[in-house]
């Protein structure tokens, strides 16, 4: 068993580590930048260790201040929040190297699902559905043009090395592949180091599914449904909700057992999302996140389970608390993302928090780690909380969204928290009607308004 527990993360995902740990009887260590200095996890944890400057370059990436961080206090396992490190096998390896335990998966299932094309290829072998496109990597623009006429256009272009959503062009027609092509593979270069891309079959109307599994490392996985995430703008998302409006109970089970399935086969260990879009009924894999992802707090909540002491279970190699028929989803829940940013642009606003009221009551969580008086910095994501509701039913859930909207207070800094106002006096909304491009048409029309 772990006696503490270093966090290589900062704001509302430390603190829920934290807050996992002090229940665990695990002591917590936070790191932080100097920039970070006054964050609520340096307050909250049992011991806090400065490792650098406010660039997160020279802080929470700088796998030796971290790794010391850990020597100099004794930690013995490290949990990466998301983002940061948290998909970087590289650090994996080195975290064990030194005798620390990763709290996640091997630097091995990191590395495979972190590279698109060979992820895709794992999964499909696994009989997980897919997108129809190129058999890996497409070398020449020849290639693309006749793959892409067997798949028929509109076509996508994606980065190998992909991630929020750079180096991914779209081609309508076979006069836009030239262009998509060249720019798709100068964007992947110059923000991943690698150029290699693969096509795909251009979903018009999906939603975003993704399925979280949770693997015990040793063949057993189960799954806890889905989260329904198709309301993103430039494909961030900012609304996320389970059950998902659209799936079924028969739809989940078949679905959520070939993910488990697949897991399981490879030995994964520890929490993850495999990431779909969902068009007509069928299910098209498009990526797996090899780590806790920021809207796991929906699962928890019609779950009635607590995902971070399930990974540290697993880390500490112990089974997880829960077999599949033990997982009977209640009822309904809707997470939105506050982030210090200013409409109708969503430029970033970060400064000074006068006053901070949260929101609370029956089926209301907010994670946050701001105060009143908390200065935002500018160097790091604009995620200031998370407000996740839960109710017994979708409307329930809705209505108790609208009334902690209400409640929340955050002076002094713009934040997203109007654009949910907005979004709750939508028909489409209350319908559950919406694909992955609603949001974007919506802001439009609103611009334009
Ligand atoms: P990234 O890792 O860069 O975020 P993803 O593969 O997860 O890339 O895709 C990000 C988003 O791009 C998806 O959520 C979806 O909105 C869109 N997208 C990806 N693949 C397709 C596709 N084949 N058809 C339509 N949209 C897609």
């Amino acid at each position: 068993m772990f006696d503490k527990i270093l966090i290589a993360n900062r704001g509302e995902i430390a603190l829920r580590v934290i807050r996992a740990c002090r229940e665990m009887g695990i002591r917590s260590v936070a790191v932080h930048s100097t920039a970070d200095a006054d964050a609520m996890h340096v307050r909250l944890a049992d011991e806090a260790v400065c490792i650098g400057p406010a660039p997160a370059s020279q802080s929470y990436l700088s796998v030796p201040a971290i790794i010391s961080a850990c020597e100099i206090t004794g930690a013995e396992a490290i949990h990466p929040g998301y983002g940061f490190l948290s998909e970087n096998a590289a650090f994996v390896q080195v975290v064990e190297d030194h005798g620390l335990t990763f709290i996640g998966p091997s630097a091995e299932h990191i590395r495979t699902m972190g590279d698109k094309i060979t992820a895709k290829e794992t999964m499909e072998a696994l009989g997980v559905p897919c997108v129809p496109g190129s058999q890996g990597g497409v070398a020449s623009l020849d290639e693309a043009r006749q793959v892409a006429a067997e798949i028929g256009y509109p076509v996508l272009i994606k980065a190998t090395a992909g991630g929020g959503g750079r180096g991914m062009k779209l081609a309508r027609t076979e006069s836009d592949l030239a262009h998509a092509w060249s720019t798709a593979r100068a964007e992947a270069k110059a923000a991943f180091g690698n150029d290699e891309v693969y096509l795909e079959k251009y979903l018009g109307q999906p939603r975003h599914i993704e399925i979280q599994v949770f693997g015990d490392g040793r063949g057993g996985a189960v799954h806890l449904g889905e989260r329904d995430c198709s309301l993103q703008r430039r494909h961030q998302k900012v609304w996320e909700e389970a059950p998902g409006p659209a799936i079924d109970a028969a739809t989940r089970a078949e679905i959520g057992r070939t993910c488990a399935e697949a897991v399981g086969r490879i030995g994964y260990r520890g929490a993850g999302t495999i990431e779909f879009l969902y068009e007509n009924g069928e299910f098209y894999f498009i990526e797996m996140n090899t780590r806790l992802q920021v809207e796991h707090p929906v699962t928890e909540a019609i779950f009635g389970v607590d995902l971070v002491r399930e990974q540290i279970r697993v880390a500490q190699g112990q089974a997880l608390s829960f077999a599949q028929d033990e997982l009977l989803l209640n009822g309904h829940a809707i997470e939105v993302r506050i982030n210090a940013e200013k409409l109708p642009t969503f430029s970033p606003s970060p400064g000074r928090v006068g006053t901070y009221h949260a929101p609370g009551g029956l089926g209301v969580r907010m994670d946050s780690a701001l105060y009143s008086g908390y200065v935002i910095p500018p160097y790091y994501d604009s995620l200031i909380g998370k407000l996740i509701v839960h109710g017994r039913d979708r409307a329930e859930a809705l209505a108790r969204l609208r009334r902690a909207l209400v409640e929340l207070v955050v002076e002094g800094v713009d934040t997203t928290v109007p654009l949910f106002h907005a979004l709750l006096d939508e028909p489409d909304i209350h319908a559950g009607a919406y694909d992955i491009h609603w949001l974007e048409g919506w802001l439009e029309d609103m611009a334009a308004a």
